[in-house]
């Protein structure tokens, strides 16, 4: 039962029943109806610090739960989402939901930072910004205790407005991550042009670090240039014991992964994170 509410388990679709372009046009005109019934809803995934142990954050991973076609992957209707127009009303109830969240949980742990992925298609105007101000607003959040996780694109690369608009979510206090880190462009001139504040490497690098001695090589090196970049360093997919104490020793500074915790309801997460404080508090 849990592994079906993680939502990780995607029914598959067969392309050549219903077409893809069917298939994308017809969720499309589901979206609205979803977010208002409750068939779209965000999952949790907690964050750890490598040196204490500490649940210090989570990842916030929109789900769809389609009432006939079950759970279908972020992958598939975000892309839709920014194709049709409609990122902007999705990523508006990813960031409320999130925010709602994190203002439960930074009651007992002041400490507690949430990540929202954002779309770089979204960073073309100045309508992020107010989204994401009134948002903060609304929820009373500090903007220091929300991060933007944004994968790098040609898009944000070769124009003006991404890097000026992060600037200004900077001055706000708002953190950045570099998602995916490692599988996009990637140029040192990008990561010196974006004032990120971390760096998030991405699941392939991390998976095999324990046998895989260029995987190792990669990930020591890319923890040195974040850290002297002045950014942290965070490994996502850590799915076993042999990784995260690997990385730890490595210097890495966050982690995430099913091995720390599957993405989960907001329910379930709170639960984790109740309990995480009360061990701390107890040892
Ligand atoms: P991402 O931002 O890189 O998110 C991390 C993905 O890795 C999530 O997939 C998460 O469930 C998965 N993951 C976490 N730990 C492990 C692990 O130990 N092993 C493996 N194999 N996977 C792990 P998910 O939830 O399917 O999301 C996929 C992508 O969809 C995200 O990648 C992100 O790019 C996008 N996405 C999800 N939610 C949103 C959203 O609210 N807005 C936008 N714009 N994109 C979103
Ligand atoms: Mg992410
Ligand atoms: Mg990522
Ligand atoms: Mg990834």
């Amino acid at each position: 039962h849990a592994a079906e509410q993680d939502g990780t388990r995607w029914r598959l679709h067969d392309p050549s029943l219903t077409g893809q372009k069917e298939w994308n046009l017809s969720l499309l005109g589901e979206l609205d109806e979803a977010l208002d019934k409750g068939d779209i809803w965000v999952a949790y995934q907690p964050k750890m610090d490598l040196y204490s142990k500490e649940l210090i954050g989570a990842e916030a991973l929109v789900r769809w739960t389609h009432a006939v076609r079950g759970p279908v992957s972020p992958v598939e209707f975000v892309e839709m989402a920014e194709k049709h127009g409609r990122i902007d009303r999705l990523t508006d109830f990813v960031l409320n939901d999130a925010l709602k969240v994190a203002r439960s949980v930074l009651a007992d742990k002041p400490d507690f930072r949430i990540s929202v992925n954002i779309s770089p298609s979204l960073l073309v105007s100045r309508d992020i910004l107010d989204m994401v101000r009134g948002a903060l607003a609304r929820h009373e959040v500090d903007p220091t205790c929300l991060i933007l996780e944004i994968t790098e694109t040609l898009a944000i690369a070769q124009n003006e407005t991404p890097s000026l608009l992060m600037a200004e979510f900077r001055a706000m206090g708002i953190g950045l991550s570099i998602d995916d880190y490692g599988t996009g462009l990637s140029t040192l001139e990008y990561l010196r042009k974006i004032p990120a504040t971390e760096l998030k490497i991405d699941r392939r690098f991390t998976q095999d670090i324990c046998t895989d001695k260029a995987d190792r090589a990669v990930m020591r090196s890319t923890i040195q240039l974040a850290h002297a970049l002045g950014m942290k360093a965070v490994a996502e997919g850590i799915e076993t014991i042999e990784v995260i104490s690997l990385l730890s020793r490595m210097g890495c500074d966050v982690g995430q992964g099913y091995y720390i915790a599957r993405p989960m309801e907001s329910k379930a997460f709170l639960a984790r994170m109740a309990a995480d404080v009360a061990q701390i508090r107890h040892g």
